[in-house]
Formats: C-alpha cells, sequence, structure tokens
C-alpha cells in the first residue's frame, strides 16, 4: 500500500495550514507518520488520494450514521441547494428538524439549532446558568464538552483534578467555575456539593465516547440524576456524539434517566454543520428572544444542513439499524477478544450501540484514569497494520470506533482479518 500522495499533500498543506489540518484530532501524533488525504467516501469506504479504500470505521467521528453519500440524504441536500445556500431568516426545515428531535427526547420541548457540538454544550452551560443564577458546572475528566476555554480542563493527565486548564491561553479565571469529578464515582461529585453551594449543574456524556468508550456502571446515571434533584442542580447531557448512534433518540433514556439539558450534534446533522440544545419549556425560556441568555448565529439552522439532518432522522428511523448495531458491535467485540487471546495480547472492548473500542490493557475500563492504563504502543501498531489491510480507524487509543447502517457482511470480514494480522504484529513487538 503506498501513500505517496498523501505524503505530499501532508508536506503542501503544512505552510498554510496548522499541521497540514484543520483539526488536531486528524493528525496522527500519537501513532506517528502523516496523516491520510482523503479523495472520497461511499457507503461504508472511504478512499484516500492514493487510491487506497478502507472500512471506514471513523465515519467523521460520528455523524455519518447511514454511511457516506446516502441517496436520501444527498437527494434532499441537493434540493435545498437550489433554493438558496443561506437567508438570515427562518425556514420550515428548522421546524420540521425541530419536531423530529424533539419528538426523540421525551423531556425536550424546544430546541435551538447551532453550527457545532462545540456551541451547543457552551450554550447549554450557559443556559444552566442562567436559569439556576448559579456559577459553577461539574464535569468528569476524559469526558470532551467541546474547546471552549470553560469546559477545556481535564482533557487529561494529573493536573486535570487540580481545575488548571488543560490548554495554553486558557486563563484560570476561566475554569475558575469548573470543577472536577470522576467518572462512575458519585462521591465524587458529592464532594464538591459539601464544598460549594452555587453550583449550577453537572455535564456528563451519558456513554463517554471521548476517552475511547466508557459506560456507566452500578446505575451511576441515575443516581447522580436522583442526588442532583435534591440539591437544585441541572443534569446537562452531552449526547453530541451518542445521539441517534444507540437509539432514536438520546443513551440517556436507555439509560433510564432523563436530563435537563441535552446537547446534540454529530448525527442530527448527517455530516452537514449542525449543533442543538433542548430542555422543556421552563428551561428554554430563558434564551432570547424569550429571555435573557444571548445566544445567536448567522449560519444557525442553515437550510442545506436542516435538509442533511431531517433526511438523515427521517432514514435512520425507517432503516431502525439499532438492533443491528448492537449485533455487528457484538461480533467485532468477538473477533477483537478472540484474536487477542490467540496472541496472547492483553485487551479489553468496551461498546455500547454503534459505538466501540479495544483498549490494549489487562483490567476493565470504567474512567479516565483506568483508559490511561492503556498501551498506546501497542495502538500504534495495531493502527497502521489495520490502515495496511484496508481498516481506517481514529488515530488514537482514546477515540470511539463507530459503526454505520452501510457496513456489509464483507466488511465486517475484511475488518476480522485485519485485526488478525495487527494482532500479530502487536504480539511480535519488541518491549
Ligand atoms: C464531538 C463532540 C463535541 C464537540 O462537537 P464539535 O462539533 O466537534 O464542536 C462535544 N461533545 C461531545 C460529547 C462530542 O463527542
Amino acid at each position: 500500500m503506498k501513500f505517496k500522495k498523501s505524503e505530499k499533500l501532508y508536506n503542501k498543506g503544512l505552510k498554510h495550514l496548522v499541521g497540514a489540518v484543520n483539526s488536531p484530532v486528524r493528525a496522527f501524533s500519537s501513532v506517528g507518520g502523516n496523516p491520510l488525504f482523503i479523495k472520497k467516501a461511499k457507503g461504508s469506504k472511504i478512499t484516500d488520494v492514493d487510491g487506497n479504500e478502507y472500512v471506514d470505521l471513523v465515519l467523521s467521528y460520528g455523524p455519518m450514521v447511514l454511511g457516506h453519500r446516502h441517496k436520501a440524504v444527498e437527494k434532499a441536500a441537493k434540493k435545498a441547494l437550489k433554493k438558496g445556500y443561506s437567508f438570515g431568516a427562518s425556514t420550515e426545515a428548522e421546524i420540521r428538524l425541530a419536531k423530529i428531535v424533539c419528538d426523540a427526547f421525551p423531556e425536550m420541548d424546544k430546541v435551538r439549532f447551532v453550527n457545532s457540538g462545540t456551541e451547543a454544550v457552551l450554550s447549554a452551560v450557559r443556559l444552566a446558568r442562567a436559569f439556576t443564577g448559579k456559577d459553577k458546572i461539574i464535569k468528569f475528566s476524559g469526558c470532551y464538552h467541546g474547546h471552549q476555554d470553560s469546559l477545556l480542563v481535564a482533557a487529561g493527565s494529573g493536573l486535570a483534578t487540580l481545575s488548571l486548564p488543560g490548554s495554553k491561553g486558557v486563563p484560570e479565571g476561566a475554569v475558575k467555575n469548573t470543577l472536577i469529578a470522576e467518572y462512575n464515582n458519585l462521591e465524587s461529585v458529592k464532594k464538591h456539593f459539601e464544598k460549594h453551594d452555587d453550583i449550577a449543574g453537572v455535564i456528563i456524556e451519558p456513554i463517554c465516547g471521548n476517552m475511547g468508550v466508557v459506560i456507566p456502571q452500578n446505575d451511576f446515571l441515575i443516581k447522580l440524576k436522583k442526588y442532583l434533584e435534591t440539591k437544585g442542580a441541572l443534569l446537562i447531557a452531552d449526547e453530541v456524539m451518542t445521539g441517534f448512534r444507540s437509539k432514536f433518540g438520546g443513551a440517556q433514556e436507555l439509560l433510564g434517566v432523563t436530563a435537563d439539558i441535552t446537547c446534540l450534534g454529530k448525527v442530527i446533522g448527517g455530516g452537514f454543520p449542525v449543533g442543538a440544545y433542548g430542555a422543556r419549556n421552563e428551561i428554554m425560556q430563558e434564551v432570547a428572544p424569550l429571555g435573557g441568555m444571548y445566544q445567536a448565529g448567522t449560519l444557525s439552522g442553515n437550510p442545506i444542513a436542516m435538509a442533511g439532518g431531517i433526511s438523515t432522522l427521517t432514514e435512520l428511523k425507517r432503516q431502525n439499524p439499532y438492533e443491528q448495531f448492537n449485533e455487528t458491535a457484538h461480533i467485532l467485540e468477538v473477533i477483537l477478544l478472540e484474536t487477542a487471546k490467540k496472541y496472547s495480547v492483553d485487551l479489553v472492548v468496551n461498546r455500547f450501540g454503534s459505538m466501540m473500542n479495544p483498549f490494549f490493557t489487562k483490567d476493565v475500563v470504567t474512567n479516565f484514569e483506568e483508559a490511561q492504563s492503556s498501551d498506546t504502543k501497542k495502538f500504534a501498531v495495531f493502527f497502521w497494520e489495520m490502515i495496511k489491510n484496508g481498516v481506517f480507524l481514529p488515530p488514537s487509543q482514546f477515540e470511539a470506533w463507530f459503526l454505520s447502517s452501510a457496513i456489509t457482511d464483507k466488511d465486517i470480514k475484511k475488518v476480522a482479518e485485519a485485526v488478525d494480522k495487527a494482532m500479530l504484529a502487536v504480539s511480535q513487538m519488541k518491549d
């Protein structure tokens, strides 16, 4: 397999783009080598500029739940395109997507569309503060909520727990109202409430996908919500990744909780830039123009993006692929675990619905610290063997793999063969 053209573009890209990428997750920093440049994608496959074809388990980090260029989505987007790209005024499509989204989330009366997950979350946090009149927000280490200042902490390392900024350029003042707790540890949440009486809410990925897939244990979310109710604090579910991925609607419902505010993105745009946040009327009343919480957007509710969202969700509802997602993820889990066993490689697989990933570690992974015990060098070797054998994975141990409804039995067979070669390569690594 050759990567000559990707390499050439990478070197060219370095001149006017930062690291030749527009999002650092696309850089291959943790696996080595240069990022691949993509020419096109269709269905379950993605093709790089050198003509190498891969089974795509990145799926744009989640949005492409129907696979690439689904007919219905492409048709809807093209149709919208012909009517104009942006008006700075309301369209019927926004009302239609809002209805589909609100119908799928029991406690969501109203929704506001924005342009990215980051924007959705930063607005949701502002809304929680506006509604409660309190300033502090608790987040969990290892959860990612976009790149706004106040939540860019605990993206990693021990510093995280000290509420130190996780990025240069984030002033301490911006994170002084952010408190860090440990995923799956209610006591770590309670501790903050014992010390502070100005906590507006807790933000959480109901299924975490941003430290690799980590699942709430022992009704963690249910207990968390119950506790927050006694404290008058809000639960903000960041479902930017999980929304419409494990069921038609939110993962929170599958886990038996209803959040006060829900953030969405990724799937609800079907590959076009969309984010959203929603809640019951009482809370959404705070948002301008109804209330005093300001939040705006020139391109918010963009007609092409709305068409992408409506067609994606309509098709998802029709296909109802969720049962199939579970089965496929289970098959892949068995393949990964059995192959790891065959070559005596320590491996843990976490999965939920159409999100999954292996961790190169011995013990269960239920929080960020446990995820960090993974052997990233093994992942790097595994990653490149998978690439060379035609499977496109996120270039990090700590990213989820995604399934689409376009994946075929043949694709799974190809993945299985690649896993065999990759696991063999891992087992042959020298310390
Ligand atoms: C991707 C993601 C975001 C950020 O969304 P962007 O569209 O990249 O800004 C926020 N929260 C979660 C849980 C995500 O997975």
